[in-house]
């Protein structure tokens, strides 16, 4: 007997309407319900189709119960362009982190979360009170998503082909998670996991009640956490053209666009330079001048690469969780499709994390 519930999981996570589920399924629609109820199983050709057409091996729906990152829990962006249908298989996606993430911790001690609690402080103070905190001071923040893992963060990546969904994040008990869309730009996606890190760090007990003014709180935050003021002030106090921020903006590792914003807001560009620059930078349309390396993550290589050691591939892993290789891979930045088969396992050493930025 399937378990209703991953059955569930997998319609959320293809993007389908339970009509169209049932069509590829080949069942109709009343069907459906009734398997839905627990109480009927499904004939064996809709079981057959759904292996096929999910990518999902057969032992994944015999698995017991799991958990789903609520809606009320998360907040997205831009909401009202994401369809109902991209928000959950994106949701869905973090069910499946869940599993990879509850099975590496029996194996491995990842970094405790050190996320510290802002809730009542002006986004610009709790960026510098979470770097005062972490021992960064003003510095640029060299790898963004290698810094919030050694604070605990879990951080995950979503290959979600939808242009509304930059990233999402929540709390999952006392374990902050965060997903980011990698069809972005670089500089896109380490302003979206700063964003995210200001949901974490000021909207933990508010989340379920969105109010209008989070996405900009959060927006200020990773503004002022990837660009204090005073470095900003002290490297670029002038600004002749666009070819400045242009040249300047890879030591905060930020866009064009964001760095133009941050120093108009100090004064550094006046409100008519800003929009010219502006105009000019949305001409270029989705392209990033002088674009930068995209990062990824430090735990899940060292991870991925200690275990393939132990002659534990990520296939393997995926075979143990019962999740399509696909999945995995698109959860944990790719790296799964780095590695050489054929190279030779290197010497045995004890799994180090990192602690620093
Ligand atoms: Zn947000």
């Amino acid at each position: 007997m399937l378990n209703p519930d991953r059955v569930e999981l997998v319609r959320l996570r293809l993007g389908l309407t339970k009509s169209g589920f049932a069509d590829k399924l080949g069942v109709d629609r009343k069907t459906l319900l009734r398997f839905e109820t627990g109480l009927f199983s499904f004939p064996e050709s809709a079981v057959q189709n759904l292996c096929a057409i999910s990518g999902y091996p057969r032992p994944f729906f015999d698995k017991g119960p799991f958990q789903l990152p609520s809606a009320e829990g998360v907040s997205f962006r831009s909401l009202r362009s994401l369809t109902a249908g991209s928000r959950d298989a994106a949701l869905a996606a973090g069910a499946l982190a869940f599993e990879f993430d509850d099975w590496i911790s029996t194996r491995y001690d990842l970094p405790k979360q050190q996320v510290p609690q802002c809730e009542n402080q002006a986004p610009e103070q709790a960026a510098a009170f979470v770097r005062a905190r972490w021992g960064i001071g003003e510095r640029p923040i060299g790898n963004i998503i290698n810094l919030l893992e050694a604070r605990g963060v879990r951080v995950f990546s979503l290959t979600e082909e939808t242009r509304h969904l930059d990233a999402y994040s929540f709390w999952r008990d006392d374990q902050p998670y965060i997903f980011l869309n990698t069809l972005k730009t670089a500089e896109r996606s380490r302003f979206d996991a700063a964003h995210e890190l200001g949901h974490l760090v000021m909207h933990r007990q508010t989340v379920g009640g969105a109010y209008a003014n989070m996405e900009i709180e959060a927006n200020a935050f990773a503004s002022a956490f990837l660009m204090p003021s005073a470095d900003l002030k002290a490297e670029i106090p002038h600004v002749r053209s666009l070819d400045d921020i242009i040249k300047a903006k890879s030591r905060w590792g930020v866009s064009a666009l964001a760095l133009n914003y941050a120093l108009n807001k100090i004064a550094c560009v006046s409100d008519w330079h800003y929009r010219q620059y502006t105009i000019a930078l949305g001409q270029m349309g989705e392209r990033e001048p002088n674009p930068m390396q995209r990062e990824t993550s430090q735990v899940w290589t060292k991870i991925l690469t200690d275990l393939w050691r132990q002659g534990m591939s990520v296939s393997r892993i995926a075979e143990e969780l019962l999740i399509p290789e696909f999945e995995l891979s698109s959860l944990l930045f790719g790296i799964a499709t780095v590695q050489q088969p054929g190279a030779p396992p290197l010497a045995r050493a004890p799994l180090r994390l990192i602690s620093d930025a």
